[in-house]
């Protein structure tokens, strides 16, 4: 069981110069806390969150670019679930876009899933 089992496939996701509300509304939408920022050719370039939501209301911030990280931690579909959760407890996250080698989003893969998975199997 790799990263590709358990992730969610081509997630929703949300262009840089869109609004913060529209990333607002597309988590609302899906039910979900996290959305990958892509590129016009799908290439990752940011992540916003639930939490980044919070800290645009909080700091009165008006643009999804000022808000989302830029700096992304992401693994490959073939990559291990050790991998992963490693990877989202050193650097303190709850989800990470699973990408090609040429950086395109294939998928996301939540904290929230992993711990599940661990619980039913
Ligand atoms: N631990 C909580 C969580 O994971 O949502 C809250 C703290 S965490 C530091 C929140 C920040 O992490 C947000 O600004 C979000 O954009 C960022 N973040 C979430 N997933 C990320 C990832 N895969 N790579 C880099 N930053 C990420």
């Amino acid at each position: 069981i790799t990263v590709e089992d358990l992730m969610m496939h081509d997630p929703p996701s949300i262009r840089e110069t869109s609004s913060i509300r529209e990333a607002a509304e597309l988590m609302i939408g899906h039910e979900i806390n996290h959305l990958p920022v892509v590129l016009g050719d799908g290439t990752l370039s940011g992540i916003v969150t639930s939490w980044d939501i919070a800290k645009s209301v909080a700091g009165n911030f008006q643009n999804l670019a000022e808000i989302m990280t830029k700096d992304v931690i992401t693994i490959q579909r073939s990559d291990s679930l050790r991998l992963a959760a490693s990877l989202m407890e050193k650097h303190a996250i709850s989800a990470l876009p699973v990408v090609d080698n040429a950086g395109r989003v294939l998928g996301m893969l939540t904290s929230e899933t992993l711990s599940l998975s661990e619980v039913l199997q």
